[in-house]
């Protein structure tokens, strides 16, 4: 399976970064090896000064696609779960400015956060999906999915056009407004509406 991450999909996200809005979604990826179970603890590793949270809706894809217009793309997936998107942003900001590829600052080992997964037609409004994240009992993103700049459905149509998706695959689709570091013995919790997806700690 693949992961698939959007950046800068949240207006107020992109100004904190100061970057201009894009026109069509941007997106790079992370390995398997990058899960890490919502219940486990992340280590923050020695090779960073800045490792940032960014709490993200994630979408199941359920079936095989290539090419998928957005008329159809609702068909391509089944579940949502929550999840963060680590980021090392001293790293990314250097790759930045040079131009580099971004593995080594989000495809890292637990870089990519997972909860369990809620059926799409348990939830109450699926283009309206309500989240946040609280560090150490404090919230300090919240965010909903109906002000993403692309839907899920622009998402699934701009990525096939490039690479197939695969039952399993997928889709983190982007950080709002509050992005921010972690430390070591911080706790994390993440809802999706009411429910409690992740509770982790930080070592
Ligand atoms: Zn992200």
């Amino acid at each position: 399976m693949k992961i698939i991450c959007i950046g800068m999909n949240y207006k107020a996200h992109i100004a904190e970064l100061n970057l201009p809005y894009p026109e069509a979604p941007i997106f790079f990826m992370k390995p398997d090896s990058s899960l890490l179970k919502s219940n486990k603890v992340f280590f923050i590793p020695d090779w960073t000064n800045d490792m940032q949270y960014e709490v993200e809706v994630v979408y199941r894809i359920c079936r095989l696609g290539k090419h998928i217009q957005k008329k159809f793309a609702h068909r391509y997936y089944d579940a949502v779960a929550l999840g963060l998107d680590l980021t090392a942003r001293d790293l990314q900001n250097e790759c930045r400015q040079r131009g580099l590829p971004w593995e080594i600052c989000k495809a890292f080992d637990g870089s990519a956060v997972l909860s369990e997964f809620v059926p799409l037609d348990e939830l109450p409004d699926k283009n309206s999906i309500d989240f946040r994240l609280l560090r150490n009992e404090v919230e300090v993103q919240h965010g909903n999915t109906s002000d993403m700049l692309f839907t899920i459905d622009d998402i699934i149509e701009h990525v096939s056009k490039y690479m197939t998706l695969k039952t399993g695959d997928l889709i983190y689709t982007g950080t709002p407004i509050g992005v921010g570091k972690l430390e070591i013995n911080d706790k994390l919790k993440a809802y999706m509406g009411d429910l409690k997806l992740i509770d982790m700690k930080v070592k």
